[in-house]
């Protein structure tokens, strides 16, 4: 039996709900990076690095919460903190208590930010961005990296997968007069912003999909110098580095300080939830001035929602002083090694990479020559990003549910809760599942 004929033997539960959700969800799935052949697999519970499937497999968790829960599933301080805000209410409809902790611990933590507003998701905060940056400049054009992630508004959407230059359906192609799409190389960026009109450079700071196409310090360097050269404000995305890669996030490894900073996942502690944060001046746009001065408008039902307030300032809290950053990423880099040393072992082409508390597999790709920032030159930014071919991720990604481990889509996220024995798990089911994988011919 194939490995993917026998995950759906074992998986019926799973099956039964996919294809309830099937009649009245399209796909019937409800984020895209779900989709899994031979049907995606549904959670009933989770605790700490683990969670349990329909089918009642206990699996080890690299999803993670798609990045938000740098403490494990379901971490007291924080279902704590939910419980008690929920006895409070659930809507203020008015300004609360917990907005300005929420800020203060924000502004606290991350280098570059004295003010904060607050969004329901990450993509949210990169669009706010955009138009800060917009209203703040008085320009419309934005220059964004090809590959790079910042949600799924129009403007994020261009240019975000290959082809980059095609046309993204749903998405007004007009669009692109005031977006440019650019490779991570200094040179594009200074030819894109040598029109003098740009508002905004975007980028996700550890490369396009937290660091499949790694960029390096020096570049993110030349393009803050660049930037404030061409008076274009720089707007690190760090949705998904904000206080994982320190708790200042990447900018505070990096030493980079951008103008604007977008926050989501972690810094709303699990819940739904999102944040800009910059220097006074430019945030300033998003105030109400009675008296007249540019404004930026910005609605929004649950913004600085009071269970994702509570939520966050408990995870802000716990992740302060670095000590959770540190665990995770030792277990991170130690999984890291171990699979490299499957893939050395078994003999099949592949490599593994990725910083701090995160890792992806590239499976059936022989390790490239040369530093990982200029990958991208030999591999193209498209298969850093999804490192293994859809036939052999599948396969690899139902063996390792066998193997009682869930990979998010061949990478994956560690926590705080994550242990050694996780880690010996992952590495024997990589090294069975390739041997599997091998056996049936699909590396
Ligand atoms: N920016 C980055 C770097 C992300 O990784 C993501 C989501 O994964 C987003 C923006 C969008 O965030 P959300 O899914 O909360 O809209």
């Amino acid at each position: 039996m194939s490995v993917l004929d026998e995950w759906a033997a074992a998986n019926p539960r799973s099956l039964a709900l996919h294809e309830r959700a099937r009649r009245v969800i399209p796909g019937g799935i409800t984020h895209d990076v779900r989709y899994a052949e031979p049907f995606p697999m549904a959670i009933t519970a989770a605790s700490g690095s683990h969670k349990t499937d329909a089918d009642g497999h206990d699996l080890v968790c690299y999803a993670m919460g798609h990045g938000a829960l740098l403490l494990g599933h379901n971490p007291a301080p924080v279902v704590e903190a939910l419980g008690r805000a929920a006895q409070g209410f659930l809507h203020a409809g008015s300004s609360h208590e917990l907005e300005a902790e929420w800020a203060e611990r924000i502004c606290a933590l991350v280098p570059s930010v004295d003010a904060v507003h607050f969004t329901s998701s990450g993509t949210e905060a990169t669009m706010l961005a955009l138009q800060v940056a917009r209203g703040f400049t008085g320009r419309d054009r934005v220059v964004r990296i090809e590959g790079h992630f910042h949600g799924w508004h129009d403007t994020a959407a261009i240019g975000a997968e290959a082809p980059f230059d095609a046309r993204v359906p749903g998405v007004p192609d007009v669009l692109r007069q005031v977006v440019a799409v650019v490779p991570p190389d200094a040179g594009a960026i200074e030819a894109a912003l040598a029109t003098g009109d740009v508002a905004a450079v975007i980028l996700e700071p550890t490369g396009a999909s937290f660091g499949a196409v790694p960029l390096s310090c020096d570049l993110l360097a030349a393009i803050r110098e660049l930037t404030t050269a061409a008076g274009a404000l720089l707007v690190f995305d760090e949705v998904i580095s904000g206080f994982r890669w320190s708790p200042g996030g990447l900018q505070q490894v990096a030493g980079v300080l951008p103008d604007l900073t977008t926050m989501a996942k972690i810094v709303a502690g699990g819940m739904p939830g999102g944040a800009l944060g910059g220097a006074a001046e430019i945030m300033e746009v998003l105030a109400v001035r009675p008296g007249g001065g540019v404004k930026v408008k910005h609605p929004g039902t649950h913004n600085a929602h009071p269970l994702s307030a509570a939520a966050g300032i408990a995870m802000l809290d716990a992740v302060a002083d670095g000590a959770v950053q540190s665990r995770a990423d030792e277990m991170a880099g130690w999984l890291r090694r171990e699979l490299e040393a499957v893939l050395e072992r078994t003999g099949v082409p592949g490599f593994v990479h990725g910083e701090s508390s995160t890792f992806r597999v590239a499976v059936g790709t022989p390790r490239p020559d040369g530093e990982p920032t200029d990958w991208w030159r030999t591999i193209g930014t498209d298969a850093l990003k999804h490192g293994t071919a859809p036939v052999v991720h599948h396969a690899l990604q139902a063996s390792m549910l066998l193997e009682g481990v869930h990979l998010f889509q061949g990478r994956g996220f560690l926590s705080s809760a994550h242990t050694e024995a996780d880690i010996d798990r992952t590495a024997t089911a990589f090294e069975r599942s390739l041997l599997r994988l091998r056996s049936e011919g699909v590396v």
